[in-house]
Order: structure tokens, then sequence, then C-alpha cells
């Protein structure tokens, strides 16, 4: 059966169960420029949407109102012919998406692409290289500490790294800060290879100057991209993009996750002054990102959907990946959640393998779901 057959039915939204999953990062990380300690615990906010008596599920912030507004809704009203959920439905788009492939037997990038492949594959960096050696007050231990951290990532199948940096913005001086992020940078590029990406993270704590000086003196070790190095602002992009086009340095500039990017930035992006676009897989979202590709169409901006602190982020921008013509990486944050099953997910040689299977091909332990539902979360039935 296939989307029309339930866009012409009767078939309802019967039920919705929401709970919160806790979960496990990895491995513990440190700060970043802004934050402390971020640790290794996670809380995954899960709903579970039953249609036709099947389930789908996925990351969702749906709360109890909305799920009691939309019980008894028509698929009709939920979904477009093309497979994408309408704009109010969308703070479920995940369990909505899954279940449709788990109904119509078909992976979610299958729905919104011809690729019916069994051997898609998404490249992927290593997103938890933090400011974990800032307990080490001599350079070169620091430098070893933070090579070893990414040799970890390396011998778990990661060929691509982020490192954060602005340790001089808050939680080093200045200057001490500015100089570990460069020997940083150039001791994991020794430590990984020539063949790795590498790409650095600012959270927005650097200026100008500083990111020139960062970019200058990590010129030999050929970052991928700089994310974040400032608050977006049209003139020092300007100046950032022909000052590396002068230096003959070629680091795509990569920005928009998070409450405080700036409402202009795709147009920005459009003009050549920000390369990379990451809004956020979840806060986003998934629709409004493949809305976005469309618009990008035609033009040189690349994605890279944020998603830090959401494994089901790592799942869902698999199967955003095929849609998006210029999409750069998954940033992949690994996080276990007992009652989830990921397995069907390799990672290899950097680069992970989606698996062919139903919706977005994770297993939910049903009895494990059940008792949370029951003892903290909640269900709506009609
Ligand atoms: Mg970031």
């Amino acid at each position: 059966m296939d989307l029309s057959y339930f866009l012409d039915s009767d078939v309802r939204i019967e039920k919705i169960e929401w709970v919160r999953l806790p979960g496990e990062r990895w491995r513990e990380i440190g700060c970043n420029a802004r934050k402390g300690w971020h640790g290794k615990v996670y809380i995954n906010e899960v709903a579970r949407v039953t249609i036709a008596g099947i389930t789908g599920f996925g990351w969702s912030p749906v709360n109890q109102s909305q799920a009691s507004h939309w019980i008894g809704t028509p698929i009709k009203d939920v979904f477009s012919a093309n497979g994408r959920v309408n704009e109010p439905f969308r703070s479920m788009e995940y369990p909505l998406l899954d279940w449709l492939g788990k109904i119509t037997n078909t992976p979610v990038y299958a729905l919104i692409t011809d690729n019916r492949s069994n051997k898609v594959q998404v490249p992927i960096y290593e997103t938890t290289l933090y400011f974990d050696d800032l307990h080490l007050s001599n350079q070169q231990e620091a430098i070893k500490f933070m090579q070893n951290r990414a040799m970890e990532g390396w011998a778990i199948g990661h060929r691509s790294f982020k490192i954060k940096v602005g340790r001089g913005a808050r939680h080093m001086p200045l200057l001490e800060g500015v100089n570990r992020d460069i020997a940083i940078i150039n001791g994991i590029r020794e430590a990984v290879g020539s063949s790795a990406h590498i790409m650095i993270d600012a959270n927005n704590s650097y200026n100008l100057n500083i990111t020139k000086q960062v970019l200058s003196e990590t010129a030999h070790s050929k970052l991928t991209f700089i994310e974040e190095p400032f608050y977006e602002d049209p003139v020092l992009l300007e100046d950032l993009q022909e000052w590396m086009d002068l230096c003959g340095i070629d680091v795509l500039v990569a920005d928009g996750e998070g409450l405080t990017a700036a409402p202009a930035l795709v147009e920005w992006a459009m003009k050549g002054l920000i390369d990379v676009i990451q809004y956020d897989i979840r806060f986003y979202g998934f629709n409004k990102l493949l809305e976005l590709e469309d618009r990008l169409k035609g033009t040189n901006v690349k994605q890279a959907p944020h998603n830090y602190g959401g494994p089901f982020g790592n799942y869902a921008s698999a199967h955003i990946a095929p849609y998006m013509k210029k999409f750069t990486f998954i940033e992949w944050d690994e996080v276990n959640i007992p009652g989830v099953d990921t397995s069907a997910y390799q990672i290899d040689e950097g680069r992970v393998l989606v698996p062919n299977l139903p919706g977005f091909g994770l297993e939910l332990d049903d009895r494990y779901f059940l008792k949370k539902i029951q003892s903290e979360g909640w269900t709506i039935r009609i």
C-alpha cells in the first residue's frame, strides 16, 4: 500500500504515547567555548504514534495538549501527497515518517528520493572532541591527551573529526587558549594523518582577527570547515572570505545552529558569505530542511545539519542526506539508549551504512517502552 491509498481512506491517528528515555554518550566530554562540563548522560524525548494498528516512533517534543488535539485526525490532513508532514504536525514528524515508512515497507530515504538502493552510505564526523584537556597545564601533555581522544574515535571507525576551539574565550586566558587551540588542531592532524577531514567549532567565541590567526597557523593542517567563528556579521564574513581567497586558504565557513542564528543567514549563504548551513536536524526539523534544500537548488550552498545532544538526529540525518545535493557530513553523536536497538546501522571507515529497512530502521523494545510509559510518560487514545 502506498501513501495515496491512505490519503483516500478514512484512516486516523489512533494513539500517541510519549516518554523521556535516558541514554548515555559513548564517553564523557568536557567544556566548550561557552559551557561547562557536558558529561555523559542524555535524556531523549520519544513519541510513538499508532495509525491503522501500525506504530512509528522517534524523537518528538509533542505535548499532551497537542496530542489530544490530534487524536482522530485523518491521515489526509497530516501528510501531503509527496509524503511530507504538513506544517502543524511537525513536532511529531519523526514518529509520523517512521510510521509512513513502516506501513509502506519503505526506508524514509526512499520515501523522499528515487533512491531504492540497499547500499546507502553517508559520511559522518565524530563530534565529541571538547576541551577535555583543561586539567593539563603542560601543552605537550594536552596535545598528547587530545590526540589519544581522537584516536579513540578512529578505533571505532571514524575518519573525520570536529574539534571544539575557543579555549581562550572563557576557560583559559585569551592568548594561552588561542595557542592551545592551534597546537591541538595541528597535533590532531598529525595523529589522524592527511586523509582525515578535520573541522573546528568556535561556538562564536573568536573574533575576525583570532579566526585569521588560527586559520593561518593551522593552514598546513588543511581544515575542511570552521563552524561559528564569531556571531554572524556580513561585513566580517565578507572580510574573512576575501582574506582566505588572498591567502589561498580553502576552509569552508559553516553556521546556523541554535537560537541565535541570524534571520538573514540563508541570504548571506546564497551571497557566498557562508558555505555550509547547519540548521538543527531536530529543532529546525526534517521537513523544513527538505524545503530549505529545494530553495538552495542551483546554488553552491552546502548543508550539514547540526546534531548535537540527540542520538535520533544521527539516523534522521542519514535519511535526509540522499535528498541533499551538497550534503557534507552527519554530525555523529553516539549515545546508547536502552530500549532502542540501532544495530542495523554500521560505522565503517568514516561512513554510516544506512539499513534498507522500513521507516528509520530502528527497533523499539515494546516491553521496556510500555513500562516507561506507565511509570513516567503519558498515553492519549481515541
Ligand atoms: Mg556547533
